[in-house]
């Protein structure tokens, strides 16, 4: 895209920024590939290394071996990796008053590290700050359980009980957190704004929530590099880098401001 173009598609978005009262803002992957965060679907991503099906939640839970291989591939996340432009623009919005929620598919909690409060971020698929124990639900910070671990091959147990410790992340086949589920939804009926950036919305129950904002009467933003089920009902659509665009939405709706 030209930057003129870019700059028309990022001067309407912050119009509907501007005029609008409840926005939400949807994230997915795309927005943290900018962080050095590989995207696990996309060619060359983690599940061309690693079968997802070794990666259940019933598995985790039923098989020792399995979860010793889940571990190990758990230890190789990058947990420095650190905000970009897109999550420095979001935050921005929010310290403008123009953001109600972000809504995330991301495990990475970089919103929050860019400075949007822990009770404005819906973690839909959890997040990898923390490890919890399956038995007594105390809570480990990720980055000292992994730094603790003995070797490649030791599976981390509960200081306490003994317990299993499972990343705060949603495994395959284990269902979200109903309650950030339930306010998710909630958010996304009552904005009249919905921005997603970075998500190709084919991930379900999280691609609903478009859906729930448009049927609600909210008007759909979409930035996001490749297509999606949706471009058609967005009435601004962005083929651009998160952080490039985001960038530029901001700096305008700044200007707009005054
Ligand atoms: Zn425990």
């Amino acid at each position: 895209m030209n930057k003129q173009g870019l700059d028309d598609l990022c001067d309407r978005i912050a119009e509907l920024i501007i005029k609008s009262k409840r926005i939400v803002v949807f994230t997915g992957a795309g927005i943290s590939t900018e962080s050095g965060i590989p995207d696990f679907r996309s060619p060359g991503g983690i599940w061309e290394r690693f079968d997802p099906d070794d990666f259940t939640y019933q598995k985790f839970l039923g098989d020792a071996a399995a979860r010793q291989k889940q571990w190990r591939l758990l230890r190789q996340l990058n947990l420095t990796a650190e905000p970009n432009p897109a999550h420095h623009a979001i935050a921005g919005l929010y310290r403008l008053g123009k953001l109600d929620c972000v809504i995330t598919q991301n495990v990475d909690s970089l919103h929050q590290a860019a400075g949007v409060p822990d009770d404005r971020v819906f973690e839909l698929h959890g997040n990898t700050q923390w490890a919890v124990c399956l038995g007594c639900h105390r809570r480990y910070p990720f980055g000292r359980v992994v730094a603790e671990l003995d070797g490649d091959e030791e599976i981390p147990d509960c200081e306490a009980c003994h317990g299993i410790l499972k990343p705060d992340a949603v495994f395959f086949g284990e269902p979200l957190p109903q309650d950030v589920l339930n306010r998710a939804v909630s958010r996304s009926c009552d904005c009249d704004l919905f921005i997603v950036i970075g998500s190709t919305l084919t991930v379900y129950p999280a691609a609903y929530m478009p859906v729930y904002a448009l049927d609600s009467g909210a008007r759909l933003v979409i930035v996001n590099l490749s297509d999606t089920p949706m471009d058609k009902q967005a009435e601004v659509l962005v083929r651009a880098k998160a952080g490039e665009a985001m960038t530029v939405v901001l700096q305008k709706v700044e200007e707009k401001i005054g």
